[in-house]
């Protein structure tokens, strides 16, 4: 798995990007995915039901652009993998018509099928069965593996097992914590997921070490051993405790920051959440907090995308802002009764992040699905056994690589009696028929697949527009370097593409066992979660920008800039990247958030939010995914397949 590193390469900077381009490093394969649309389809002039296309055909990635998927279950898909964006993209240049005209019925008819085997896809599963155990059902899933943002890496480093997340990281702990924020779910208790939790403490470390890779990103949240990474200055370590001494910011910068994290009392209002929703972040930071500070800005940024937001401070609304608990607006807790949240919760995360969750849904639907696992470490660990999820004689059914391309009610939606669905699975094109669906994707793919969508509902759609993340998955065979120079957590900032944070973690011990070694002398996973921020473009444009940048990087670009980032940082404590990496893995998520501006959440213009639109049924089809909650955590998406699954049980 481990390469070479490449010194030729340079570093490839944000600002290498100039409107959704290339420059530089990387052209030649931008060049590979030439803009189609200027011979074929217009120019400019991109059709109007492609609102969030991008100006080249995208459908011919390889694997080298994919890189290796670590080993175990999960290796074949890591991320949107070049063989999951080709075909999507095939699809949305509508290169599958002809195919599609031509594909062949199976024969078989559900009582069920679901399309996407996300949290909300198997939740709605799961529900279902709940009222009707012999119900039959089929879900059907684009990628090579079952869990959608919630899958995992792993990976195999001198004799230890190793996870990292591809995405859904952590649950919000503790329980009644979750609970008092409304971020909780029924399901916990029903898959008698562990209601204590049992951390380990490191070996041979004095580090502050956090639970989770997300707290520590916010300063005031959890505590950790945290440096700053300046090009210039090299690491400071926790500079928050020496008012940034040996950071290179001016003064006003340095006041900004801790007016950030002290600011206390935002105006009082009835209508907060309304009044939140109709500005900007950046404008509440600007108006309401007197911060108006470009690097106020770049710090925010990857932090408020990563968590959630998709994007920053100048697109998303302040009421998202409020969701994902950040600095300033997350005072409005405090005014209606729970306080700071970062005060008493953090997020708690299995091995493999939330994956551990889904596979709890799936062992519940599907009998030997991990062989018989039946403990928590065997739930979570054990291979996936592929022959499980399609037998013949079963009830319940999967397919994975199977991209839905076409469903629609035979007749009108009203008195229909049954749906057609289309898929594409080892490149042929495949029908069966269902009393009901849900639609477990996201609306981008939504609109397109149904293909029957009343004209409200497709404008309801388009209100979605999505942002990419980069999650990498970086398995190291030790980290001295890191004890030796102080630090469990890295911010780093500058323009480097190799992300902006990193954090060491505590596993939580499971039944009896840590799953992983915390020991700097051993193996260890970090992951690094990667947004793409291209401030001052309108909130579209950025979404477009992003994924052309997400989608030109190559492995081996990310690869030499990880390994550069990191020489960089911590070369002075020893780190050296050919002997400490063991190996590398992208997972690259074309459309992860949903990006969320002013007026999303409570409708403008006198018209009800979209995701009331797209709630209420279709005929025989139904809607689920957490982005109709308006801001993605795996308990929504549980929440909105509970309630499609319910909704289509009435019928
Ligand atoms: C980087 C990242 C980090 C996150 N961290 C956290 C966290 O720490 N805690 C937390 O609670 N939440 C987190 N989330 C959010 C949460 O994990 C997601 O909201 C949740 O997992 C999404 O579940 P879902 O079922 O709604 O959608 P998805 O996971 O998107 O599942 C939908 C599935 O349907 C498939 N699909 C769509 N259309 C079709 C089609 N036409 N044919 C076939 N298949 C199709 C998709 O490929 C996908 O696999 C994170 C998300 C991301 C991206």
């Amino acid at each position: 798995m481990k390469k070479k590193f490449d010194k030729k390469v340079s570093s490839i900077s944000r600002r290498d990007f100039v409107g959704g381009t290339l420059i530089g490093s990387g052209v030649a394969l931008l060049s590979a995915l030439a803009p189609r649309w200027a011979t074929a389809k217009g120019g400019a002039n991109l059709p109007p039901e492609f609102p969030q296309s991008i100006a080249a055909p995208l459908n011919t990635l390889d694997a080298s652009w994919t890189g290796p998927g670590g080993v175990g279950s999960y290796a074949k898909a890591n991320g949107n993998t070049h063989d999951v964006v080709n075909a999507a993209h095939t699809f949305r240049n509508r290169d599958f018509d002809t195919q599609l005209a031509n594909a062949e019925a199976t024969g078989e008819h559900f009582d069920l099928v679901i399309v996407g085997a996300g949290f909300a896809g198997i939740s709605a599963a799961y529900t279902y069965l709940k009222s009707k155990p012999e119900a039959r059902i089929l879900i059907l899933e684009n990628h090579a593996m079952f869990g959608g943002e919630a899958r995992q890496n792993e990976f195999e480093v001198d004799g230890y097992r190793l996870w990292g997340p591809q995405g859904s990281n952590g649950a919000v702990w503790p329980l009644d914590g979750a609970k008092k924020i409304g971020m909780y779910s029924d399901l916990w208790a029903e898959l008698d997921l562990p209601t204590e939790l049992e951390w380990q403490e490191a070996s041979n470390s004095d580090l502050k070490i956090p639970k989770d890779i997300y707290s520590p990103m916010h300063l005031t949240w959890e505590e950790t051993d945290l440096g700053w990474f300046h090009d210039e200055t090299g690491m400071a370590v926790n500079p928050w405790s020496n008012r940034f001494r040996d950071v290179p910011l001016d003064d006003k910068t340095k006041n900004d920051l801790i007016w950030m994290e002290l600011y206390r009392q935002p105006q009082e209002r009835e209508d907060w959440a309304q009044w939140l929703d109709s500005m900007t972040y950046k404008e509440f930071m600007k108006n309401e907090m007197g911060i108006d500070n470009e690097f106020i800005d770049e710090y925010l940024n990857p932090f408020a995308a990563a968590m959630g937001c998709g994007l920053g401070t100048d697109v998303i609304s302040a009421y998202q802002a409020f969701n994902f608990i950040q600095p300033g607006v997350n005072q409005y807790g405090r005014q209606f009764g729970i306080g700071d949240p970062t005060d008493y919760v953090y997020l708690a995360s299995f091995p493999g992040g939330n994956t551990g969750i889904l596979r709890h849904l799936v062992h519940r639907i599907i009998p030997n699905v991990f062989g018989d696992a039946e403990s928590l470490t065997e739930i979570i660990s054990n291979p996936v056994n592929f022959a499980a999820l399609d037998g013949a004689a079963q009830a319940v059914k999967m397919r994975l690589s199977s991209l839905v391309v076409n469903v629609h009610h035979e007749g009108p939606a009203e008195s229909a009696e049954k749906v057609q669905i289309t898929y594409l699975n080892d490149e042929k094109m495949h029908q069966v028929t269902a009393d009901r669906v849900v639609m477990a994707g996201q609306q981008h793919l939504n609109k397109r697949v149904v293909t029957d969508l009343p004209e409200a509902y497709r404008a309801a759609m388009d209100e979605f527009k999505h942002s990419p993340m980069l999650t990498v998955n970086v398995a190291l065979r030790n980290w001295k370097f890191m004890d030796n120079m102080g630090v469990a957590s890295v911010r780093w900032f500058g323009d480097n593409m190799g992300g902006w944070f990193t954090s060491l973690r505590k596993q939580m011990v499971l039944d009896g066992e840590e799953p992983m070694p915390l020991d700097p002398e051993k193996p260890t996973v970090l992951t690094l979660y990667n947004s793409f921020c291209t401030p001052g473009l309108p909130l579209h444009e950025q979404t477009v920008a992003a994924r052309m940048q997400l989608f030109s990087l190559s492995y081996a670009d990310v690869e030499n800039e990880i390994r550069s980032q990191f020489t960089k940082m911590f070369g002075p404590g020893g780190f050296d990247a050919d002997r400490d990496i063991a190996g590398i893995t992208l997972n690259r998520q074309g459309h992860a958030y949903l990006v969320t501006p002013p007026g999303f959440f409570f409708g403008k213009d006198g018209n009800p939010p979209p995701s009331d639109v797209i709630r209420k049924p279709h005929g025989r089809i139904a809607f689920a995914h957490s982005e109709l909650m308006g801001y993605q955590m795996w308990e929504g998406a549980a929440h909105e397949g509970d309630r499609a699954a319910k909704q289509m049980l009435q019928i």
